[in-house]
Order: C-alpha cells, then sequence, then structure tokens
C-alpha cells in the first residue's frame, strides 16, 4: 500500500502536541486493527490476546524479537499460588514497597487476577521450577515478600523461559511482526484519535526506511529506560521511546522520578557503562549475606527483613555503607551455598560472574547498585490506556499505578500479563475503524523536536548518573537540568534558526528520546522535595505525606517546554482529568511563558503544589 496522508493544520492541532520526531516522510504504509510497539512479555502476550480474539495484530519490534528486558529477567514472577498464600498478603506487600503511593484497585487487580494469568502463561507454554517429587511449582522468595511467592523458570533463567514460550506461540498463531523497526512517533487523526504510528525500518526490502502502520488501536510496550543512566541492568534497547513518543502525542506520563536501582548489581569498575550483569534478589532470598569488606553483615539491625528488605531500603543501606567506609562495592556473599546449589539453582548468576573472574563458589561478589525498573511511564487506567484515545501502554512502559514510589521485586512481570489482557479484552470490547492520519509535514511539523547528536546518549547518561542517581540533591538535580537544558537548547536554536538537524538514524532518535525522559525524570525529581521510596533526596531526607503523597503528571506542551502537575492525593484512578478528544477537545496546553510551560522549575519552598483542578472519572 502506498501511503498518503490528509495534510495536517498549519497549527498542527488536532495532532495532539504536533510535535515528532524529524524524519523523512513515511514511504510505505500497512495496516492492522491493533499495532503492538516491543515484543517483550507485555506486547506479545498482548498480541497473542488480541489475535485470539479476531483482530489482524502487527507487532512491530526495535531489534530482534526477544530483545528486551524480559528475556534478562532472573528472579521470577510474583503471584499468590502458594499454600496459605493469599491475594490480600501479596496486596499488603505490595502497598508496603510502594510507600505509599501505589493505587490500590491497580494493585488489587494485579494481585486477584495475577494467579491467572501466570496459570494461562503456563497453558501458552512456559514451563516453571516444579519440585521433582510432587511436581509442585517451587516458589521462592525476593526483597519485600513476606512469603515464598516468586514462581521461576530454569533455574535464574525465568525470563528467558517466557521470551522463548511466549515467540513460539506467536509464531504458531501467525501473528505478523516486523523486526528492526523502531517507532518513532503516534499518528492521529484529525480529532486526535490514534491512527497508528510511524515507524523506520531497517532492510526489510518493500518495507525499508519509514513507513507506517495504520491501526485504530496502538498498544506500546517498549520496556523501560534504563539507558538513561550510564550503568544500567536494562539491554541497550531500554531508550525510554515509548514515553517519549506519548508526551509527543501529547499524553500524560507519572511517577518518572521513581527510578528503581537494584541494589546488587555485579561491580565491574568505576568506569563500567552499559548493561551489566545482575545478582538477582532471589539469591538474597535463598540465605545470601550482604557484607562490608570487613565481613560484616551491615543490613542487620537496619530493617526487620535484613538483607530482604524493599530495594529501595537495601539500596540506600548499601550506598549508605559505601559513603560510610569510602568503598565503591559491597559484597555478597553466598559461599555458602555451595557448588552443587550455586549451579543448579542459580546457572545464569553462577556463569555470569565467572566470565568476570569471579568465582562465587569461593568468592564474595562485588555489588553495587545501578539503574534497573521504571516505576512510573505512560499514565493509564486499569485498561491499559492512556490519556489519548486508542493508545494503550503496558508493561514497563506503563505508570498503572500498580508499584507506586517502588516496586515490588518480581511484580513487573506479572504486571506484564494481567494488563496485556486487559488491553486485549478492552480493544475486543470496543472495535474501531483507524481514522485518516494528520501528518503536519515532512520534517515534523511547525514545533519539530530537532534530534540530538548520537553521542548525546553518553551525555545524558553522564549528567544523569551525575546528578539524578541513587543519591539527588536540589544541587545535584539543578546542575542535571541545567546540562540537559543546555544541550537541547543547542539543537533547538540551530533547528530553529535554520531548520538544521542531526542526520535521522536510530542512533539520533533514540539519542533524542533519551534527552526528554531525561528532562521529564530531573524535573519531577527537583519538584518532589522529599525522600519516598526510590526516590532519595539527601537534602530532603524525609518522607513528607502531607505535601507530597500525591504524584506528579508531566506532559509535553507544543513549545517543547514540560507541564509538570500534581494529582490530589494517591489515589490514581479517581484523580485523572480527561482523556485528549473526550468532550471533542484536547485539555489546553498552558501559553507559553506561563509559569507552567516554564517547568522543569522547582516549586516554591513552603508552598506546596496546587492540587490539580477538580477530579474527573476518567472511564
Ligand atoms: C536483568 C533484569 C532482571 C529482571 N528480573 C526480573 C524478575 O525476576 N521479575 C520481574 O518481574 N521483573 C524482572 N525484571 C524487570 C522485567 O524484566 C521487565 O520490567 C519486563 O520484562 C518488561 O517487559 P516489557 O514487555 O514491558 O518490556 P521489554 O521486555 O523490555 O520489551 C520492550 C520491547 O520494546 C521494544 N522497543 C523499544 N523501543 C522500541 C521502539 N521505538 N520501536 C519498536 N520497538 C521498541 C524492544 O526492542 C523490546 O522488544 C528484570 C529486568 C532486568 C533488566
Amino acid at each position: 500500500m502506498t501511503a498518503t496522508w490528509t495534510s495536517g493544520r498549519p497549527d498542527g492541532a488536532g495532532s495532539s502536541t504536533g510535535i515528532r520526531l524529524t524524519a523523512p516522510p513515511p514511504g510505505w504504509a500497512i495496516e492492522a486493527d491493533v499495532v503492538v510497539v516491543g515484543s517483550g512479555v507485555a506486547g506479545l502476550t498482548v498480541a497473542l490476546r488480541c489475535a485470539a480474539s479476531g483482530a489482524k495484530v502487527t507487532v512491530v519490534t526495535k531489534a530482534h524479537l526477544d530483545d528486551g528486558s524480559t528475556r534478562w529477567a532472573q528472579g521470577g514472577i510474583a503471584a499468590a499460588l502458594g499454600e496459605g498464600d493469599s491475594p490480600d498478603e501479596h496486596l499488603e506487600d505490595t502497598l508496603v514497597a510502594g510507600a505509599g503511593l501505589c493505587d490500590e484497585p491497580a494493585v488489587r487487580t494485579l494481585v486477584t487476577e495475577g494467579p491467572d494469568a501466570v496459570r494461562r502463561l503456563m497453558a501458552t507454554g512456559a514451563h516453571f521450577d516444579t519440585d521433582a517429587g510432587s511436581g509442585e511449582l517451587l516458589l521462592t522468595r525476593e526483597g519485600g515478600h513476606r512469603r515464598r511467592r516468586i514462581t521461576h523458570a530454569g533455574g535464574d533463567a525465568t525470563g528467558a523461559e517466557v521470551s522463548r514460550a511466549l515467540i513460539a506461540a506467536v509464531r504458531d498463531a501467525g501473528i505478523e511482526f516486523v523486526e528492526n523497526a523502531l517507532v518513532l512517533d503516534l499518528l492521529t487523526d484529525a480529532e486526535g484519535r490514534t491512527a497508528g504510528v510511524t515507524l523506520h525500518v531497517m532492510g526489510a526490502g518493500a518495507r525499508d526506511g519509514v513507513g507506517a502502520v495504520r491501526a485504530p488501536a496502538v498498544v506500546l510496550a517498549t520496556g523501560g529506560m534504563g539507558q538513561v543512566f550510564s550503568a544500567t541492568t536494562n539491554p541497550a534497547v531500554s531508550t525510554g521511546d515509548g514515553v517519549a513518543l506519548a508526551l509527543r502525542a501529547g499524553a500524560e506520563v507519572s511517577d518518572l522520578e521513581f527510578v528503581q536501582f537494584h541494589p546488587t548489581v555485579l561491580w565491574l569498575g568505576p568506569d563500567a557503562e552499559g548493561q551489566q550483569p545482575l545478582v538477582s534478589e532471589a539469591v538474597r532470598g535463598e540465605g545470601a549475606h550482604l557484607v562490608d569488606a570487613e565481613g560484616t553483615r551491615f543490613m542487620v539491625g537496619q530493617h526487620e527483613l535484613a538483607e530482604l528488605a524493599p530495594r529501595d531500603i537495601v539500596a540506600k543501606g548499601i550506598m549508605r555503607r559505601m559513603q560510610e567506609t569510602g568503598a565503591e562495592h559491597m559484597f555478597l556473599d553466598a559461599r555458602h551455598f555451595g557448588a552443587a546449589m550455586w549451579e543448579q539453582r542459580f546457572p545464569t548468576i553462577l556463569a555470569a560472574c565467572r566470565a568476570h573472574g569471579i568465582d562465587p563458589v569461593t568468592q564474595p561478589i562485588p555489588v553495587a547498585p545501578a539503574a534497573h525498573y521504571a516505576s512510573g511511564g505512560v499514565r493509564t487506567d486499569l485498561h491499559g490506556r492512556s490519556t489519548v484515545p486508542g493508545l494503550y501502554a503496558c508493561g514497563e512502559v506503563a505508570c498503572t499505578g500498580v508499584h507506586g514510589a517502588n516496586r515490588l521485586a518480581s511484580n513487573s512481570l506479572l504486571e506484564g500479563l494481567v494488563f496485556a489482557e486487559r488491553i486485549a479484552a478492552d480493544i475486543a470490547a470496543h472495535p474501531a475503524e483507524a481514522g485518516e492520519p494528520v501528518v503536519p509535514g515532512p520534517s515534523g511539523g511547525v514545533h519539530g523536536y530537532p534530534l540530538l547528536a548520537s553521542e548525546a546518549r553518553y551525555e545524558v547518561q553522564r549528567i544523569m548518573t551525575a546528578g539524578a542517581g541513587v543519591l539527588r540533591s536540589a544541587e545535584s538535580l539543578a546542575v542535571a537540568a541545567g546540562a540537559l537544558e543546555r544541550l537541547q537548547t543547542a539543537a533547538v536554536e540551530a533547528y530553529d534558526r535554520d531548520g538544521k538537524t542531526a542526520e535521522p538514524c536510530v542512533e539520533t532518535w533514540e539519542a533524542t528520546n533519551l534527552s526528554l525522559v531525561a528532562r521529564v525524570l530531573v524535573a519531577a525529581a527537583r519538584r518532589r522535595e522529599e525522600t519516598r521510596g526510590c526516590h532519595w533526596r539527601q537534602d530532603r531526607p524525609e518522607r513528607d505525606d502531607d505535601r507530597w503523597r500525591r504524584h506528579l503528571v508531566v506532559r509535553l506542551t507544543p513549545h517543547r517546554t514540560l507541564d509538570v502537575r500534581t494529582t490530589q492525593g494517591p489515589d490514581f484512578e479517581g484523580t485523572r482529568p480527561p482523556r485528549i478528544g473526550d468532550d471533542g477537545a484536547a485539555a489546553p496546553h498552558p501559553a507559553p511563558g506561563s509559569a507552567v510551560a516554564q517547568a522543569p522549575s522547582p516549586a516554591p519552598a513552603q508552598a506546596p503544589d496546587r492540587p490539580q483542578a477538580a477530579p474527573k472519572e476518567f472511564s
């Protein structure tokens, strides 16, 4: 099919912010009922469930089908499947970890629908570890869980098994997928409703270069944004593309300041960059101890669960001890497991450690925290719907309200499963026709988003690691905000002056997306003047429920500035604004130069943020 487009209104109206990544115009187009962006647990589960209800689904994915965080998941999937366990207990542990910011209806949905979602995953073909004698599922414990409720596969290779089973099922179901396809932006019709996506495909014959998939429903399942920091457990594809796309499409994102730093990532030296090997919490669940260079168990006495306290507590415990002793890392000691247990229960971790010259059977493992999980993302309701009609978000890219200020270990694969099924049900219940996409212009419309040079990726990572990592302060965040702003301003000025921008390609699109999500993350972290969950402000070390038991919600304005607002309280579902396109119009954007459009800037020190206007049900 040749791509034809309705020309956009010159002011970009009807197409949300009107901002798009600079890219050549689409040269080809295909059609689907549903386009799923990403092929991790979330994307593939949505695809399978949508296809089962008769929809024509196209999965597009940036690299190969199994590239993404899902494949790397080690510990397992949390669900109340064990004898004596209950969804209520799982709910309680999740709420505690979320530090007062979980949306309880979302958590209840997760924990009550979770066990059956895991059983359906098994029915799809995933094999979990069972007791050789009884055939019962083997369950382990991780931080913050008061019970053994984590199912696992291949010892510590849960994600690889989930990924294998889902990919096999997608192939068996004959679902169309396009690999090496980087999705750029959302297409919307004149009413602002989803009409598909633009994407860039590498080396696929007739579908080479920039094209479009036209569809009335788009499901973002693009995973996390760990690559915004120098050292992360996330793979190279986790560049926050889905959040950046959603922002440009006018959607709300929330809770981006809550980045979970995994406490026990194999320490590979002070200058280690990119994806780092994880040493799963399950290793502590099976009895490994965190010790300093003297062999002292420093987590004992800090929390009743000691090494198995929620991740933010353990990460902070490690960072504190590192500061006290001047050490660059701590140690995880599991020598007492012995060789047989290491080989049987944690073969992947054992191999990764040995590949880097550490033998956990005879040596304590050097560990330090690294960026691991984005608790925030594209703000959705209980059906995975974003604030843009027809645009859904699922998995790590979404902010369903389940994780609050800190994700409970092994709740993320579960979230992907549960909400994927809900999204598929919602799409089946509301069949729609794709409208005519409105494309403002080949170079990105009136308010184009100029591209950053590919090297900017590393600059963003350095800025974020220095200023917005595990330890943050007003000062460090201000420095980070200034540096990010300068990076952006240089690109914008060149673009606005003479239309010049970096060459459109995967590296520059990714760098540009990273810089946008970094700006949002820093703006939110500056605004949240307290310490809560995985957001640790050294200058505001206390949790402040009076001022901050609320969410920060961010939108991009058509003027490329950020509109940062707060919800009225912890309840997510009850405080949602109308969706863009509901009531016939998008919520008004602030005028350029207004107080809101000037964000990011810190809130006045004394005055709490003003709550949003009267809540309206987000149905
Ligand atoms: C090392 C590690 C261990 C973990 N262990 C656990 C665990 O034990 N239990 C648990 O519950 N969670 C764990 N997690 C977290 C969990 O793995 C992730 O949150 C989850 O897999 C995310 O699934 P997803 O489908 O949302 O995204 P992903 O699996 O990350 O998939 C994202 C997909 O989107 C694609 N994509 C991205 N951008 C674009 C674009 N612009 N265009 C097209 N495609 C795009 C990617 O290529 C990929 O296919 C772990 C994470 C890591 C990194």
